[in-house]
């Protein structure tokens, strides 16, 4: 073939592959055979190979192409990417309806959409070709994501039918369906890797992959519910707009209503609520729009939502399961916590087979016997809650609980005493207790030793390693390179820890000599002593021996320490065992003082408050707060008038709305990041 006549071939092959393959997973309406489509994509390939010229960042074959990049651009959006605001209850959103009614001074049209629960996604068309996807971030700036999502099959990479050959940024939702979000969950675990915890952060997790390979293996799908400067293309209303994008080449959500009535939307929402549990993807609620652009405008927006528009939530999910036991877990500080062991269920994304009960109080409280049917729900879709029994549902054998009088791990009297909820296990050498307490020293908030897990801590206690924090620092290399984990070969020689597991260990070992004077203090499981309580005495007496040789009024004065606190510190450095471990503790090497930058003069952030929210793509909470409080700001953890700044990141909790509500300034990623970088204070 001549050369053109090549590029001719290229050019028709990408044609028809694009498009069959709108039919196959947009439209899931295929017309011709898979083998009949693979060849096609055969011989667009070996053109490609031959003519490399020829490659179209358009092409079908580049869905997995781009180079993997180490790290993600920052975008800035064309316009910002808002989020919603929220209806709670029906009440909510027929005052919401009632208001824009009122603003408009008309009758209204409203858009019903499902609310989707996935990770939103800007996808930039030039000239008809995908050319940039970029998440919302902060809503001002995103990361550029494009090789990621360039591998999600319904993303058309060139538009068709209105927008063909068309320059436009549209908005929509990346999601994974409930039955890829299993199969992953299945994979990672098979493969010792952590699980997700719903189908969002799986989404947004895939999303955002260093290698477009892992998000192509992700199984990602969208739906497209905005076009930006949409009367560009002559479009007057969202329900147009939505035609538009399906009629472009892209997966639009098919459940789409137009309501002229509250009790049509009404209507809409209780039926997508009742439905929900039989689409193959996760819907958090309804999305409920004012039709007209034209009126859209007149609304407008607050600082941060439209006014046209509302996610109205669906109630916290409920589920009902069978109560198999109640059993009893011993903490670091001998509480007993009886937690409920049920027959597994899916509630709001995920699987739960368990949940703490807190004390014999509160299952009185709640009335639940052992074998009753029980309603179970979690709350803020994140801690599984047991919500109560179905009463009516009992038959008689079910029996209720009673908190047992002696420890489940060593067997001591359990001691309750008068007026307070929680029973405890006294016993200084409880093992239960001991291995809680190992945990929480390696915790990340606490010491922070790298991969010291609960399953190597409970192997080097079995094996009389460990016994105490102060152990830890006198294990060599060899002892834990040859670490038996309890399981055999199949020549029934036993499996060990290994040399690289434990060099790594040892190094983590002793980098967490050297942490802040706060986290012993809180890695010392101090009755009382959290982690605030913990910065506020290494604030205040800089050492453990200046702590150890405090009065109790003396602990008392520090700022947010009672006498109930203080007297829970004298009495841990009054116990002579005590004692011995922090000298122990002090012989290995573990630093028991603070290095303080003595007069440093004013830091650049001393005064400020910050809370942060939400996953951070740079680091972690942690060492934000970290980074942070080295530049003298106050990390707290809850939003109050007092708060200077609350940092936002992806997937944000409830202290965002708080702050909203409280009107403390926000901060995103990127402002976080030049904050710590330059140590200006962000503009407010
Ligand atoms: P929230 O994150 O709770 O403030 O809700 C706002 C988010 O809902 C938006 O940023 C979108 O990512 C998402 N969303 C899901 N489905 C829709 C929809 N049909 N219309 C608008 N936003 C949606
Ligand atoms: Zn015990």
């Amino acid at each position: 073939m001549a050369e053109a006549d090549v590029a001719k071939r290229a050019e028709k092959l990408r044609e028809l592959i694009a498009y069959h393959s709108w039919r196959y997973y947009v439209l899931d309406d295929p017309e011709i055979s898979d083998d009949a489509y693979d060849a096609l994509v055969r011989e667009l390939e070996q053109i490609e190979r031959e003519h490399p010229e020829l490659v179209r960042p358009d092409s079908p074959t580049q869905r997995v192409g781009a180079p993997p990049s180490d790290q993600f651009a920052p975008v800035r959006h064309s316009q910002r990417m808002y989020s919603l605001d929220n209806a709670m209850d029906e009440g909510e959103l027929v005052a919401w309806l009632e208001r824009t009614t009122r603003d408009l001074g008309r009758p209204v049209r409203y858009v019903c959409e499902l609310k989707i629960d996935g990770s939103s996604i800007a996808l930039t068309y030039e000239g008809g070709v995908l050319v940039r996807a970029a998440t919302r971030g902060d809503g001002t700036t995103g990361e550029d994501v494009t090789a990621n999502v360039r591998t999600i099959k319904t993303v058309p990479l060139r538009l068709i039918g209105p927008g063909a050959g068309a320059t436009v940024e549209v908005r929509g939702e990346v999601y994974m369906p409930k039955a890829s979000f299993e199969r992953l969950n299945e994979a990672q675990e098979a493969a010792g890797l952590p699980v997700f915890a719903n189908p969002r952060n799986a989404a947004a997790g895939s999303v955002r992959q260093k290698d477009p390979s892992v998000t192509a293996s992700r199984d990602l799908d969208t739906f497209l519910y905005q076009v930006v400067e949409p009367e560009r293309f002559g479009l007057a209303t969202q329900h147009e707009a939505l035609e538009w994008l399906r009629a472009s080449g892209f997966k639009v959500n098919p459940d789409v209503r137009v309501c002229a009535s509250t009790d049509e939307v009404l209507a809409f929402c209780r039926e997508a609520l009742e439905r929900r549990h039989d689409l193959p993807y996760e819907i958090d609620g309804v999305v409920v729009k004012v039709d007209s652009f034209a009126e859209q405008a007149e609304l407008g927006f607050t600082a941060k939502a439209p006014r046209w528009a509302i996610a109205y939530k669906f109630p916290p999910e409920e589920r009902t399961t069978k109560l198999l036991d109640i059993r009893v877990s011993v903490g670091r500080t001998g509480a007993l916590t009886p937690y409920a062991v049920f027959e597994p269920v899916r509630v709001a994304g995920s699987t739960i087979a368990r949940a703490t009960l807190h004390n014999a109080d509160e299952i009185a409280r709640k009335g639940i016997l052992i074998g009753d049917t029980i309603i179970v729900r979690k709350a803020g879709d994140v801690i599984p809650e047991v919500v109560g029994p179905v009463v009516a549902l009992r038959d008689g054998s079910e029996r209720p609980f009673v908190m047992p009088d002696a420890c489940p791990s060593c067997g001591s009297p359990v001691w309750r005493p008068e007026g307070e909820a929680v029973a405890r296990c006294v016993n200084a050498a409880c093992p239960a207790q001991r291995l809680e307490r190992l945990i929480h020293w390696a915790s990340r908030g606490a010491m922070d030793i790298d991969g010291m897990g609960e399953e190597i801590i409970a192997r080097l206690v079995d094996e009389g390693l460990v016994a105490d924090v102060s152990d830890f620092y006198r294990l060599s290399e060899e002892r834990l390179a040859a670490l038996p984990l309890g399981r055999v070969k199949k020549d029934g020689s036993p499996v060990v820890l290994g040399p690289v597991v434990a060099a790594k260990l040892v190094g983590s070992i002793e980098a967490s000599k050297r942490r802040p004077l706060a986290r012993l203090l809180f890695g010392l499981g101090i009755r009382h002593v959290g982690a605030t309580v913990a910065e506020a005495l290494a604030d205040a007496f800089g050492s453990v021996d200046a702590i150890a040789a405090a009065s109790a009024e003396d602990l008392a004065a520090v700022e947010g320490v009672g006498p109930v606190i203080a007297a829970s510190v004298r009495a841990f450095f009054d116990n002579a065992d005590n004692r011995a471990l922090i000298e122990r503790l002090k012989a290995a090497g573990v630093a028991t003082s603070e290095e303080r930058p003595a007069e440093m003069g004013e830091q650049p952030l001393s005064g400020l408050t910050f809370v942060l929210t939400g996953a951070l793509s740079s680091m972690t909470r942690e060492q934000a707060a970290e980074a942070l409080k080295a530049m003298g700001a106050k990390v707290t953890d809850s939003v109050s008038k007092k708060t200077s700044f609350v940092v936002v990141g992806e997937s944000p909790g409830s202290k965002r709305d708080k702050a909203l509500a409280l009107g403390v300034p926000i901060i995103g990623e990127e402002e976080l990041l030049r904050t710590l970088s330059t140590g200006q204070p962000p503009a407010a």
